[in-house]
C-alpha cells in the first residue's frame, strides 16, 4: 500500500512543509486505530496553492493547445491503471468501502473519468464559428479559472476527477481540498500528479477541515468553486458564491427512488437492486434508499429485500467477498443508528437488522437494514442517512409511484424495475432526477451528472461537466472574415 505518513502537502508542483504543525490523523473504520496521518491544511497553505494555481494559469498551462492537456490527462490515466490494486487496498483502508467496490465503484470509476475527459478533450470544439444574424462570430470556450474543488470522504478520489479532469482539460488549474477523513487516498492522487508530469501549479491538494474550505471558498483569486457534500454546507457555499458571484457548481444529498413494477422478476433484479441501495456500505449519494412497491405484490417484495439484505456478508472491507464494511467513523455510526431508532419511534417495522452485527466489536459497523410499513412522510423516507438503512414503502399503483418517489426534498438519482421497458422509460421520464436507470443502476461517464431540487445546481460528466469549467466568450468578426481556429 501506498505511503501512510505523510509530512507535505502538494503545492506548486512539489511536496512542500505545511504553514502549521496542525495534523490530521486518519483513524480506521475497522481497526478504530490510526492508519495514517497527514499534515492538516491551513488559510496559509490554501493561499500558497490559490497562488501556485494562479501562477500556472497565467504561465505556459494557460496558453496550452486541447492536445498538450490531454496528453497530461492520459499520462494519469496510465498511472491510475497501473497503480489501480495499491489505490484501491488504500480505499479499502480508509473508507472501509469493500474491496469489490473499491475496484469499481471508486478506482475504476475514476479512471474511466481521466480516459472520458482525455478524449473530450481532444474532440471538443474550444473555439467555432458561428454565421451570426450580424455577421460572423467567433465563439471561444476558455478557461473559467482558478478552480476550488471541495470534496467528501465517501467516493474521495472520483469526486475529485469530477473535478480535476473537466478543469484541466478546459484548461483551468485547481486547488482541491480533499475531506479529513481522506487525506492518504488524496496523497496518492498528488503522487501520481506529479510522476505524471502534470505541470507545476496546474493541481495542488490540501486537506483540510471545514473552516479552511471555507477561506478556499471565499479566496479572492478563486474563479470558480465545485463542492460535493451535503445539502446543508452546499446551502452555505452556495450563499457564499452568490455574495461573491462567483461560479458554483453543487453535487449534494439524495434519496432516491427505486420503483418495483407490478411485472418486475424479483428473483432476478434482487442482487443488483440490492447493490444499487447498499453500494459502499449505504453510503453514496445515489444510493436507492426508498423502495417503491404496489400493494398487490408488498409483502413478497418485503420478503425478498429481507432476505436479500439479511444475506450481505457484513465484515473485514478487504475480503472480496464482503458486501458491507464498517462506516467512516463514529459519529457516522451515531447517526445511522439514530434513525434507526427514528424509524422505530414513528412506526415503521424492521424486518432485518437494526442493530450491531454479532462478532464485530471493533470497526463501526451497523447491521444492513429494512424497514417495512414506512410512510414516504416519515424521517427515514425523506432524510439522508448514509447508512445501509432501506426503507420499502407501499404505493398505489406506477402513477402513485411517481408521485411518491416525486415527494422529496431531493432529485438525484432513481431507479425502475419492470419488465417491460417502455413503460420504465415513460416513468423515467416522468421522475423529478437528473439520473436515472430503467432495470438497473448506471453511470454514464458521457453524459450528465447532477441534481435537482436540493440535490444541487450544475452538472458533472458530459460536454455539460466540461462546460462548467469554461468561460464563453463571443468575438463579432468584420463579414467575409474566415479565422483559423486556436484550440
Ligand atoms: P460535508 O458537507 O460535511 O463535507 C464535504 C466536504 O466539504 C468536506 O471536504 C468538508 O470538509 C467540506 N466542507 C463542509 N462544510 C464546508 C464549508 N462551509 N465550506 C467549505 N468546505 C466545507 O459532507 P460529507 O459528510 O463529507 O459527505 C457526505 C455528503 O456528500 C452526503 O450528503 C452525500 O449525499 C453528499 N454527496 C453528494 C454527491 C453528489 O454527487 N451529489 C456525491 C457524494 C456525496
Amino acid at each position: 500500500m501506498s505511503d501512510l505518513h505523510h509530512d507535505h502537502l502538494y503545492i506548486g508542483g512539489n511536496w512542500v512543509a505545511p504553514a502549521t504543525d496542525g495534523r490530521i490523523s486518519v483513524i480506521s473504520p475497522m481497526t478504530e486505530q490510526e492508519l495514517g496521518s497527514t499534515p492538516e491544511g491551513a488559510p496559509a497553505d490554501i493561499d500558497a496553492a490559490v497562488t501556485a494555481a494562479r501562477g500556472a494559469l497565467d504561465g505556459d498551462w494557460g496558453r496550452s493547445t486541447a492536445a498538450e492537456r490531454a496528453d497530461v490527462i492520459d499520462r494519469l490515466y496510465a498511472l491510475f491503471l497501473e497503480r489501480s490494486d495499491d489505490l484501491a487496498n488504500l480505499i479499502t483502508a480508509e473508507v472501509g468501502s469493500p474491496l469489490l467496490f473499491s475496484h469499481f465503484g471508486q478506482v475504476g470509476a475514476t479512471g474511466m473519468a481521466l480516459d472520458y475527459f482525455a478524449k473530450l478533450t481532444r474532440s471538443f470544439a474550444f473555439e467555432e464559428v458561428r454565421d451570426g444574424m450580424m455577421g460572423p462570430a467567433l465563439v471561444r470556450h476558455e478557461p473559467v479559472g482558478v478552480c476550488a474543488g471541495i470534496v467528501p470522504w465517501n467516493v474521495p478520489l472520483f469526486i475529485s476527477m469530477l473535478k480535476l479532469a473537466p478543469a484541466l482539460a478546459g484548461g483551468s488549474t485547481i486547488v482541491l481540498k480533499p475531506a479529513p477523513e481522506t487525506p492518504l487516498s488524496a496523497n496518492a492522487l498528488a503522487q501520481m500528479c506529479i510522476d505524471a508530469g502534470v505541470p507545476d501549479g496546474v493541481v495542488n491538494i490540501v486537506p483540510a477541515g471545514r473552516e479552511t474550505g471555507q477561506h478556499l471558498v471565499t479566496h479572492p483569486d478563486v474563479d470558480k468553486v465545485s463542492f460535493t457534500g451535503s445539502t446543508a454546507a452546499g446551502r452555505k457555499i452556495g450563499a457564499a458564491c452568490g455574495e461573491l458571484l462567483r461560479r458554483v457548481t453543487l453535487e449534494l444529498g439524495g434519496k432516491s427512488a427505486a420503483i418495483i413494477c407490478d411485472d418486475a422478476d424479483l428473483d432476478a433484479i434482487m442482487p443488483e437492486l440490492i447493490a444499487a441501495s447498499t453500494m459502499n456500505n449505504g453510503q453514496a449519494c445515489v444510493a436507492q434508499t426508498r423502495i417503491l412497491a404496489t400493494r398487490n405484490r408488498y409483502d413478497e417484495v418485503v420478503e425478498a429485500l429481507t432476505e436479500a439484505v439479511a444475506a450481505i456478508p457484513v465484515g473485514d472491507p478487504a475480503n472480496m467477498e464482503t458486501g458491507c464494511g464498517p462506516l467512516i467513523a463514529e459519529r457516522q455510526r451515531a447517526r445511522v443508528e439514530g434513525y434507526i431508532q427514528a424509524g422505530r419511534d414513528e412506526g415503521a417495522r424492521i424486518t432485518t437488522g437494526g442493530g450491531r452485527p454479532a462478532g464485530l466489536d471493533t470497526g463501526w459497523f451497523v447491521e444492513p437494514t429494512v424497514f417495512a410499513d414506512v410512510d414516504n412522510s416519515m424521517r427515514i423516507a425523506q432524510e439522508e442517512i448514509f447508512g445501509p438503512v432501506l426503507a420499502v414503502i407501499p404505493v398505489d399503483d406506477a402513477h402513485d409511484a411517481v408521485r411518491v418517489a416525486n415527494d422529496s426534498a431531493y432529485g438525484l438519482s432513481g431507479t425502475v424495475w419492470t419488465g417491460d421497458a417502455d413503460a420504465g422509460l415513460d416513468i423515467a421520464r416522468r421522475v423529478r432526477t437528473g439520473t436515472y436507470t430503467v432495470n438497473g443502476f448506471a453511470m454514464e461517464w458521457g453524459a450528465p451528472f447532477g441534481g435537482f431540487k436540493d440535490s444541487g445546481v450544475g452538472r458533472e460528466l458530459g460536454p455539460e461537466g466540461l462546460a462548467a469549467y469554461l468561460e464563453s466568450k463571443t468575438i463579432n468578426l468584420p463579414a467575409g472574415t474566415e479565422p483559423k481556429l486556436a484550440y
